[in-house]
């Protein structure tokens, strides 16, 4: 029996859609699902234009990508049995080796020798994926499909939101992103007391404003110091990547605050570390993923609150056949977030 699957086939530009994959069987401690939905996250349009950045991640052509989905459990490997046939289950993209200091005590998602779904072993752009039982989650009914397969990235703002320490505190969240708004949102979620979001385009900040009650702000517009000149931000949270985002908002970080890093930057970033942490006392922090398994804990409680107001994020779905369509539009910027039925 074969499928339909997204082949990175070569280490250059471009997916290939094929019908002819084999669908795999599931060794020890893994299953076969078939997908759902998949969604289109940064890490994969950095796989389809294969930058600097993909063809130094450790990933061995050719290979199915994508890691963000929701799907349905239909064979377990031996020894598989925190799953049955039938459940609905997202992915954990963060494979842990279960054996390092970290792995033994609860970092799991930092572990020594991670490893991650989609880009070191074949992912969800296809009908049917290979998880390992490590990594699954078994998504609660009440959580629509569309939500279900944006867990992943929507763990990263809750992530972000939940180290930072947010209840009755200022956020401002820069970039609005997926992965910045997902962390507004959490923050709102969670009891800020306010919270910003900044980005260059337009369209992302309306957006955000669907999701929730935020001040939305364009820095070419307006300067940091307006909006945060007078409402000073107790916790800074970083999604853009962009050093100069960073720098024209650390002056403003309140006393004692935290700035929690989650965006990657391209270069080495020169901050002024007297001035912006030391006699600030601030804390520096940075999230890489989802703690397993207190955020998606945290998270899927959030959501069955209706508290966490992410459904809006969902702005483009296309059948996996459309995928050049859906990775313009995730390029461009034009999307939030990108589905993909297979
Ligand atoms: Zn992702
Ligand atoms: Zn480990």
């Amino acid at each position: 029996m074969t499928m339909k699957a997204l082949i990175k086939e070569t280490a250059a530009p471009g997916l290939t859609l094929t019908n002819t994959r084999e669908i795999p069987v599931p060794q020890k401690g893994k299953v076969l699902v078939r997908v759902k939905i998949a969604s289109i996250c940064g890490t994969d349009l950095h796989i389809y234009q294969w930058d600097n950045w993909a063809a130094g991640a450790g990933i061995k052509v050719p290979c199915i990508s994508g890691h963000e989905c929701v799907a349905e459990v239909v064979k377990l490997g031996e020894g598989a049995q925190s799953v049955s046939i039938g459940d609905r289950i997202s992915v954990e993209t963060h494979i842990p080796c279960g054996q390092c200091q970290l792995c033994q005590n609860g970092k799991q998602h930092i572990c020594e020798n991670l490893s991650l779904f989609g880009l070191h072993t074949d992912g969800c752009f296809s009908e049917y994926a290979i998880v390992p039982e490590v990594t699954l989650r078994k998504v609660p009914d009440a959580i629509p499909d569309e939500i279900a397969a944006m867990l992943e990235p929507i763990g990263v703002g809750v992530h972000a939101a939940q180290v930072s320490d947010v209840q009755g505190k200022n956020v401002a969240v820069l970039g609005a992103g997926p992965i910045g708004l997902f962390s507004a949102c959490a923050s709102l979620a969670l009891g800020a007391r306010s919270v910003s979001i900044s980005d260059l385009k337009q369209s992302r900040l309306e957006l955000a404003r669907e999701c929730g009650e935020m001040t939305i702000w364009n820095p070419l517009e307006t300067p940091a110091s307006t909006v945060m000149g007078s409402n000073a931000p107790d916790v800074i949270i970083e999604t853009t990547g962009s050093e100069r985002s960073l720098i024209d908002a650390l002056p403003y970080l309140r006393k004692g605050g935290n700035v929690t890093m989650a965006g990657l930057f391209r270069e080495e970033v020169s901050v002024n570390l007297s001035r912006d942490l030391v006699f600030k006392e601030a804390t520096f922090k940075g999230i890489h993923g989802r703690k397993m398994w207190d955020t998606w804990d945290l998270m899927e409680t959030l959501i069955l609150q209706n508290k966490l107001n992410v459904a809006p994020a969902a702005t483009h779905r296309f059948q996996l056949e459309d995928f050049s369509e859906g990775f313009r539009v995730a390029s461009t910027g034009e999307a939030m977030k990108v589905l993909l039925y297979p």
